[in-house]
């Protein structure tokens, strides 16, 4: 992290301190048992609830291009959504405390279904390293930590790594987001992975092309196998 990061986000730090803490969706104040988001918030998420639906729309999505055990988003997010503001907070805002966060509130519900049954490793989908001196964190390894926190299942953030830095996802047509991501990771210690089931843990699911590339990098690896759960999902 350099030192200019570094310095910010000391001061962010400092500063909330002194403001009261605030639901990241509504806006309103939290009380002290309150995470992130208030109860209303929380309670009006809008789960996609696919980690109890074999076959579901996720899961489709990624059929075919990777040995698949269970592919899962956690909630539904549009544009203009209030919703959209965790995102937001999590990757533009400095709040990677809002991943760890998410990232335990998801696992919790998805503990109950069996989901993570048989998975050995989670790995985050890793950003490149001028990308994450830039922005100080990887908003998918802090999602990873509070998965962890609450599954026990090791987080692995360095046997794949990130040797492009793409360009960013959001103005691209769906094509020029596939293009734009072959080829951009490559594995750093395969040996490690041989026959695991590793977890692939990103934000957003938008095309899949950045997990779908993420894992390319890893069918070469004798019964490997793959999990996927990402916090959103656009619509
Ligand atoms: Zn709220």
């Amino acid at each position: 992290m350099s030192l200019i990061t570094c310095a910010k986000q000391w001061i962010v730090s400092l500063i909330r301190l002194f403001i009261p803490r605030q639901c990241v969706v509504c806006g309103k104040s939290l009380d002290e048992y309150e995470e992130a988001l208030c109860l209303e918030c929380s309670a009006k998420l809008p789960c996609t609830n696919y980690h109890r639906w074999q076959d579901n729309p996720v899961e489709c999505s990624f059929l075919g291009k990777m040995p698949l055990v269970h592919a899962t988003s956690y909630f539904y997010y549009h544009k203009g959504s209030d919703y959209t503001h965790i995102l937001y907070a999590l990757k533009y805002h400095g709040r990677k405390d809002v991943g760890e966060i998410m990232g335990r509130a998801m696992a919790a519900d998805l503990q109950t279904s069996g989901f993570f049954q048989g998975i050995d490793i989670i790995l985050p989908v890793p950003l490149h390293p001028k990308k994450l001196k830039a922005r100080g964190y990887n908003q998918s390894e802090w999602l990873a930590r509070g998965i962890s926190a609450i599954t026990g299942i090791p987080i692995d953030t360095t046997s794949v790594i990130r040797t492009v830095n793409n360009s960013t996802q959001t103005r691209k047509t769906a094509y020029e987001r596939w293009e734009n991501v072959d080829g951009i990771f490559a594995v750093h210690d395969a040996h490690s992975l041989i026959g695991k089931h590793i977890l692939i843990v990103d934000d957003v699911l938008t095309t899949g092309s950045t997990i779908t590339a993420c894992a390319d990098a890893l069918t070469g690896v004798l019964g490997i196998r793959f999990s996927i759960l990402t916090l959103a999902v656009a619509v």
